[in-house]
C-alpha cells in the first residue's frame, strides 16, 4: 500500500474489507471482544497476536484511522488518542521520568506550551524552551543526558514559523535524541516529518485531519527509525518492564509505540473513541483536496491582506518576502496551508470591533477546517501565558489568526473588505 502516492492513500490506506464486509470501517462500540479459547487471549496479552480484547487498548474502528494515518506520514505504527493533548501528553509520559527534562521550541500551541511549562514540571519534568530560529549551537547547549526528546511544530500555531527540520534533526542525530514533531497544520499532505529525521509525529486529528470540526482526537505516530538498544538515553526501553511481565522494548520492532500502548494507553484510557474515529476517517479521505484548496485560497487572502492599507504586517509563508518563504520552498512545496496571521493598525479593541463586523468568517476556537474562522489569541487561547510568553509565541495584542477554509476566496475577501471598512 506505501507504495501509492499520497493522494491515493488519503482514500485507500487503512481498512480493506474482505469480500461481503463493509465497504467502509464500521463503528465498533463494544467495550470488549469474545474469545472462546484461553491461550489465543494469553497470546494477545503477551502481544505474541494481533488482536481486539478491550477498548481501552485497542478498536477496529480506531485500528483503520491509525493504519491510515501511519501509511501517510509513512510511519511504523499509530495510536489513535482522544485528543491531540492526550497525545502529547502520552508521548512525554511514555518517555519522561521524574528528572528528566524536555527541550521544546517556544512557539508551540498555547496547550503544548502550558503541558510542558507548567503541568508536567509539578510531576518532576522540566521543560527548557528554545527559540525555533536560534543558532544550531544554541539548541546543542540545551541538551543534556537527562533530555528525552525535542519537540517542535513543522508550522507554529498561531505564530506561522516553519521548522528548521536540518537543523533541529542534525542536532538530534548528533546527540542520540529523539525528535518529535506535531504535523497537525501542515498534515502529511504538505509535508511528512519523518523523512526529514523525525522519529515520532503528533497530531490534534481534530483540525484538517477531521477537517469538519466534527471530532476531537489525537495520533502518534511512531517512525520506527530510532536506535533504542544500548542508547544510555532510554534506560526505560532497555530494562525489563515489570509492569508488562518483564519486556524489554528497544527488542520489539516498534519499542516506542509498543510501549506507548501497553503502558501509557493502558493506564490512563485516553484512546480515540470509535465515534471520533469513524469521523475523522471519513473526513480524511479528502484530506489532499482540502489541503490543495485550503493552500489556493489562503495564498490569495495572504496577498489581499499584505496590500491592504488597514493591516500593518502578513504572515503567510506563501508570500515572497515572508520569512519562511525560502524554508517553506525547501520543506512545503505543495503549499504551506490555510493558517495565517495579520497585525491590524491599532488595538485589541480595534481587532475585536473587526472581527465583530465579520459576516461569513466566524469567531471561534478552532482553526484548520472548511469554514473560515478568526480568532483574537492574546485574549482567548493565549490568555494564561505572561507578557514575556506572548512574546516568546510571537504573540502582539493587534495579532489576528484566521483560518481560510474552502469557501470561494472572493466571498472571503469580500466578508473582510466590508469589515475592514468599520474600523
Ligand atoms: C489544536 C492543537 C493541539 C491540541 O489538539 P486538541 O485536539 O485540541 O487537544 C496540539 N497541537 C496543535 C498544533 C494544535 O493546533
Amino acid at each position: 500500500m506505501n507504495e501509492y502516492k499520497l493522494d491515493t492513500l488519503c482514500v485507500q490506506a487503512g481498512y480493506r474489507p474482505e469480500t461481503g464486509e463493509s465497504r467502509i470501517p464500521q463503528i465498533c462500540q463494544s467495550t470488549t471482544f469474545f474469545y472462546g479459547d484461553t491461550q489465543k487471549m494469553a497470546d494477545l496479552f503477551d502481544l505474541k497476536a494481533d488482536g481486539f480484547f478491550y477498548s481501552r487498548l485497542a478498536n477496529p474502528t480506531v485500528d483503520a484511522l491509525e493504519k491510515r494515518v501511519a501509511a501517510l506520514e509513512g510511519g511504523a505504527g499509530a495510536i489513535g488518542c482522544a485528543s491531540g493533548m492526550s497525545a502529547i501528553l502520552l508521548t512525554a509520559m511514555t518517555l519522561c521520568n521524574a528528572g528528566d527534562n524536555i527541550v521544546c521550541a517556544c512557539e508551540v500551541y498555547g496547550g503544548t506550551y502550558n503541558l510542558f511549562g507548567t503541568t508536567l514540571p509539578k510531576l518532576g519534568v522540566e521543560c527548557r524552551f528554545f527559540d525555533a530560529d536560534c543558532e544550531q549551537d544554541e539548541l546543542e547547549k540545551l541538551i543534556d543526558g537527562k533530555t528525552r526528546f525535542v519537540f517542535a511544530e513543522t508550522v507554529a500555531n498561531p505564530a506561522i514559523v516553519v521548522l528548521d527540520f536540518d537543523k533541529v534533526a542534525s542536532v538530534c542525530k548528533e546527540k542520540g535524541v529523539l525528535f518529535i514533531v506535531d504535523n497537525t497544520l501542515a498534515t502529511p499532505v504538505l509535508c511528512r516529518p519523518l523523512s526529514l529525521g523525525a522519529n515520532i509525529v503528533v497530531h490534534s486529528t481534530s483540525k484538517y485531519m477531521d477537517g469538519h470540526a466534527a471530532a476531537l482526537g489525537g495520533m502518534i505516530v511512531d517512525g520506527g527509525n530510532f536506535a533504542f538498544k544500548g542508547n544510555p538515553r532510554y534506560p526505560a526501553f532497555n530494562e525489563p518492564d515489570e509492569s508488562y511481565h518483564g519486556l524489554v522494548y528497544a527488542d520489539l520492532a516498534v519499542p516506542f509505540g509498543t510501549k506507548c500502548r501497553a503502558q501509557m494507553i493502558r493506564d490512563t484510557g485516553a484512546i480515540m473513541s470509535p465515534q471520533n474515529a469513524f469521523l475523522t476517517y471519513l473526513g480524511s479521505d479528502t484530506l489532499s483536496v482540502r489541503m490543495e484548496k485550503h493552500c489556493s485560497n489562503a495564498a490569495k487572502v495572504a496577498a489581499y491582506l499584505a496590500a491592504h492599507p488597514k493591516i500593518e504586517w502578513v504572515k503567510h509563508p506563501s508570500l515572497p518576502g515572508d520569512k519562511y518563504y525560502e524554508r517553506a520552498k525547501k520543506y512545503l512545496p505543495n503549499g504551506t496551508g490555510g493558517m495565517m496571521s495579520f497585525g491590524i493598525r491599532g488595538d485589541a479593541k480595534t481587532c475585536a470591533r473587526f472581527m465583530e463586523h465579520l459576516k461569513l468568517i466566524s469567531q471561534e476556537t478552532h482553526v484548520a477546517d472548511v469554514r473560515s474562522c478568526v480568532l483574537h489569541p492574546a485574549s482567548t487561547t493565549h490568555r494564561q501565558l505572561s507578557e514575556q510568553g506572548l512574546i516568546d509565541a510571537g504573540i502582539s495584542a493587534n495579532l489576528v489568526r484566521l483560518s481560510v477554509g474552502i469557501e470561494n476566496p472572493d466571498d472571503i475577501i469580500a466578508d473582510l473588505e466590508q469589515a475592514f471598512a468599520q474600523i
